[in-house]
């Protein structure tokens, strides 16, 4: 069974509760968790801020070979993390064994982070020092759909700042989370820096937002559950970063390099099942060449092996939960019933392997009513609505379209078309002629949204930054 993980030690929840993770491929048992409430994530909220004045001293010097090391730890162990996510997640070991090794990542990219300040003068007898700090206690809550990544953001750049956290993981993805926690603490990382409460989101989530002890908020997640926090948050004004839903649009123009924007299409929207923030949710293409690119797209979309993520030669695994994938095929009826036309998919898959599963067939839907749910709601799912638009100007307005500002992906070679529409879409993350994952969206950049798609950025410096508060000294001689 695993176990909270608070102060350095693997402990029981108060009330002794328990729960079990299930498989989202087979539905069988992966293991049990102990079940946090809101006395367990006081008690881990405590042990943050006990460890946080002595941690908070010796973390510039200690933090970068303690990460190093994490990161060393990370890698060895990263088939035995790999299968443990593919388990309670259910996307395929590939993507699993990419997730921990962008943590391992993440973990290296931070231990070489400097945090800079600045001393200069103000006049002849007065200078003036800005120094960053560490923010505090941070309560981070992370999401089921990339659990380790998402988390990482979180616990290394706090602790690379010298804060200390406590994280709440989605109640059905917390297991490689409280392992990945103890490999840290096994490269080094004092006690308390670092806390893992499972537990369900209105009460450990809601402790970490009403205790005054914590000083920053980092939540990813739906919108309307950021909503919530944000405003919770406000009562004692909390720091808050915010990354919450995106229905991010791809533009395919008549000169762009047709197999790459269909690869990427591929790929930016059936990764992970579909399951993705920065995933392409909706496709605008120059309708010159239109019928080649969805010709290309529905072969390859075809050839899509569905299945559970443990076998070798599955690419796409199953919708996380039951209730995911029935909201996700809410959204594809309700685009069917408007009107799209389905190019493939837009049904479960038949057999006996899939019985267990919450599988669902990757799907495209050809100009489905811009009004219907498949196009306005965020979809976490496999399936892609297409339209055909005449010019850069209907795309862009189209693709503005949306409450979101995640992202956006643009392919064409005309390089004038491209820095005009990079600056008009509306998104905090512009992908031209890039691939979408490695070798393009890289974790030395920020990331976050505009609009309804969240508050502050995370990744880069500028996001290491966002656990820091900034401090002006200034002095008279
Ligand atoms: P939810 O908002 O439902 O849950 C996210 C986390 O918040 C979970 O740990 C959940 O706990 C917790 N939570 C729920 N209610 C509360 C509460 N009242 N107080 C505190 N915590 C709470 O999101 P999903 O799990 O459905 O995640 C998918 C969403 O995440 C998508 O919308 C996606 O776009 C977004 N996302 C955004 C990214 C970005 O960087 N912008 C990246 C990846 C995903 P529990 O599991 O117990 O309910």
């Amino acid at each position: 069974m695993h176990k909270l993980f608070i102060n350095g030690e693997n402990v029981d929840s108060l009330s002794g509760a328990s729960y079990q993770i299930k498989n989202p491929a087979t539905s069988e048992i992966v293991d049990a968790v102990s079940k946090g409430n809101a006395n367990d994530a006081k008690s881990a909220i405590d042990a943050a801020e006990d460890a946080l004045e002595k941690w908070s001293e010796v973390a510039a010097v200690q933090a970068p070979t303690i990460l190093n090391r994490a990161a060393q730890l990370i890698r060895t162990n990263e088939q035995e993390l790999a299968t443990l996510l593919t388990k309670e997640q259910g996307k395929t070991l590939p993507e699993s064994l990419g997730e921990i090794r962008f943590f391992a990542k993440t973990l290296d990219y931070y231990s070489g982070a400097k945090i800079t300040g600045s001393f200069f003068a103000l006049t002849d007898r007065v200078s003036a020092e800005v120094v960053k700090e560490p923010v505090g206690v941070v309560g981070g809550i992370v999401p089921w759909n990339n659990p380790v990544m998402l988390m990482g953001a979180k616990v290394v750049s706090s602790i690379r700042s010298g804060d200390s956290i406590v994280v709440k993981p989605a109640s059905s993805t917390p297991l490689s989370t409280v392992r990945c926690a103890q490999l840290l603490s096994e490269a080094g990382l004092p006690k308390g820096v670092f806390n893992v409460v499972p537990g369900p989101g209105g009460v450990v989530g809601e402790e970490l937002l009403r205790n005054p002890k914590v000083r920053k908020i980092s939540f990813t997640g739906e919108s309307e559950t950021g909503k919530h926090i944000m405003e919770v948050a406000a009562r004692d004004l909390k720091r808050v970063t915010l990354e919450l839903g995106g229905s991010n649009p791809v533009i395919v123009t008549d000169d762009a390099d047709l197999d790459a924007a269909v690869d990427n299409t591929l790929f930016g929207r059936f990764r992970n099942c579909g399951q993705g923030c920065m995933c392409i949710k909706r496709a605008y293409v120059f309708e010159r060449v239109a019928d080649q690119f969805i010709k290309r797209l529905t072969e390859k979309v075809k050839s899509i092996r569905v299945g559970n993520g443990l076998v070798q030669g599955v690419t796409m695994g199953p919708i996380h939960s039951s209730s995911q994938r029935e909201g996700f095929e809410e959204q594809v009826r309700d685009g069917i019933s408007k009107g799209a036309e389905v190019l493939t998919g837009g049904k479960r898959p038949a057999g006996k392997e899939y019985d267990n599963g919450f599988f669902y067939e990757p799907t495209l839907l050809a100009n489905p009513d811009p009004n219907s749910k498949v196009v306005r709601e965020e979809v976490f799912g496999p399936a892609l609505p297409i339209f055909r638009v005449k010019d850069m100007d209907e795309a862009i307005v189209k693709g503005n379209d949306s409450i979101f500002g995640l992202g956006a992906h643009l392919w064409t070679r005309d390089i004038q078309k491209a820095m005009r529409a990079a600056r008009k879409l509306k998104a905090g993350t512009i992908l031209v002629n890039t691939p979408y994952g490695a070798g393009g969206w890289e974790i030395e950049v920020p990331m976050g949204g505009f609009k309804q798609s969240g508050v502050g950025r995370e990744y880069g410096i500028e996001g290491m930054g966002q656990y820091q508060e900034t401090k002006t000294i200034v002095y008279g001689t």
